[in-house]
């Protein structure tokens, strides 16, 4: 809790007991509905805050001060995870989700989860199968690959293919490809988790072929590459390209692994040329791909690996990926997702409507909404891809700016809200980016907005 928030001017109250807290009405209330055990956590734990805070000679807050803080806290555990209102103009936003589903998508998750299905049984014998053979069979279809493997994210990918392919042995990669990525990724520890020696080439802006020739030995198992997904080395750059890479590591008789990151399966106008596709890192050279499931492909979370039948085997064949599995749901909205992208329907995903919805749409919708507001202007704006794609690469975008005085208070309580909604705090106004927001949603995101604006 801030002590701002429980600051009173009386400071000579005395601390209330957790009994007399627990036998308030509000108390009873959320006892019944949230359960007691977790009601009296939350009131001990705001206590003994409190307790310390007063020893220091901090204000005592009254009762219903106590009670609002720590009820709040219990309501927000008990309800979880909720639904949230992105406009924040982070189209991947990894905080919120990342890729939202297509409603097939969701729908084939909920059945798979609430149903039995044939999940590890071949249907025409009975006999035993495996949970993500169509999905992988899809994604055969759509890579043009030999093979295909879905485990759990993306980082599962690369320890599986690290341990698999690399253990005790060593893997190049480039310094400038180092990379960690939001959420504790970070490729130098994957590798050591995996078994596998990292040896680094070249420096940090420039690898050339010939570091990776010079650093090839009797112990190198793999060339990993990796596309640096959040970030962008710019100026005196030099990077070895796929067909070199893929020429030296076949020379030397070592798989060439692409990390591609975001998934984009294919060459797609939306999306500029720097974003490497999965097709076509496998027909540059690349032996095995991997991407995750959703950021530019849209669909579940998931670790997606395409390429050579041989490799594909050993890693499905390592002890390992048993422990990297997904569970049905995914696979049931993976598969949707893929099914979507086998048919010509991608545009029913709404991340490549986010993608490709245009900025006079937008600016029209920001316009709209700020006539509902007193002092609300609508301006164009740029939102983003993120989620580690599309580095330094902004889409026009259409923004609802409303001046608040105290414009990080009224986010906070926008984002405790219900809907809960996540906007930006832009030079002391709340900024709502209209890319990431469902054209259906903006009656809910005006609805929402009057609510703060008018308790503040
Ligand atoms: C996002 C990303 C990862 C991690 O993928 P997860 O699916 O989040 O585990 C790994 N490598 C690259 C290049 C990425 O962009």
């Amino acid at each position: 809790m801030s002590a701002r928030q429980l600051r009173t001017e009386d400071s000579r109250r005395s601390v209330p007991s957790l009994d007399a807290l627990l036998s308030t009405a509000p108390g009873k209330k959320a006892t019944l509905k949230f359960g007691r055990p977790r009601v009296k956590y939350v009131l001990q734990a705001t206590l003994s805050r409190i307790r310390t805070e007063a020893a220091r000679g901090g204000a005592i807050p009254d009762r219903d001060q106590i009670l609002a803080h720590a009820l709040g806290m219990a309501a927000r555990s008990f309800y979880g995870m909720t639904e949230v209102i992105n406009a924040s103009g982070v189209i991947l936003h990894t905080g919120l989700g990342r890729a939202p589903l297509p409603q097939r998508a969701a729908d084939a998750a909920a059945l798979a989860g609430r149903t039995y299905s044939d999940l590890e049984v071949e249907r025409e014998t009975g006999s035993r199968g495996r949970r993500t053979s169509h999905a992988e069979a899809l994604l055969v279809a759509l890579t043009g690959a030999e093979d295909a493997l879905v485990v759990n994210n993306n980082a599962a990918a690369l320890l599986l293919a690290l341990a698999a392919l690399a253990q005790k042995k060593e893997v190049l990669v480039s310094r400038g490809e180092l990379i960690e990525i939001g959420g504790e990724f970070r490729l130098p520890e994957i590798m050591a988790a995996s078994g596998a020696k990292l040896i680094e080439v070249g420096t940090t802006n420039r690898t050339r072929g010939n570091d990776y020739h010079r650093a090839i030995n009797s112990k190198t198992a793999l060339i990993l590459k990796v596309h640096p997904s959040n970030y962008r080395v710019v100026g005196f750059t030099n990077v070895v390209p796929l067909s070199e890479l893929s020429r030296l590591a076949h020379e030397a008789k070592v798989p060439l692994l692409y990390d591609v990151g975001s998934g984009l399966l294919d060459r797609y106008a939306e999306v500029p040329g720097e974003e490497p596709a999965v097709t076509e890192a496998l027909a540059g050279g690349a032996d095995l791909v991997s991407f995750s499931g959703d950021k530019l492909l849209g669909g579940p979370q998931a670790g997606l690996l395409a390429g050579r039948a041989d490799l594909i085997e050993r890693l499905r064949r390592h002890p390992i990926a048993r422990a990297l599995r997904v569970d049905k749901m995914t696979v049931a909205a993976l598969e949707a997702v893929l099914r979507l992208y086998a048919t010509g329907r991608r545009h029913e995903l709404p991340l490549w409507d986010f993608l490709s919805v245009g900025q006079g749409r937008l600016l029209s919708r920001a316009k709209a909404l700020a006539t509902c507001f007193k002092g609300a202007t609508a301006r164009k704006g740029e939102a983003v891809a993120g989620g580690g794609s599309l580095p330094g690469y902004g889409l026009p975008s259409a923004e609802l700016v409303i001046r608040v005085p105290s414009p990080d208070d009224a986010a906070a309580k926008l984002r405790l809200g219900r809907p809960s909604v996540f906007c930006r705090v832009d030079d002391g106004a709340l900024v709502f980016d209209l890319r990431t927001v469902p054209p259906e949603d903006d009656d809910r995101l005006a609805r929402a907005i009057r609510y703060v604006l008018e308790q503040s």
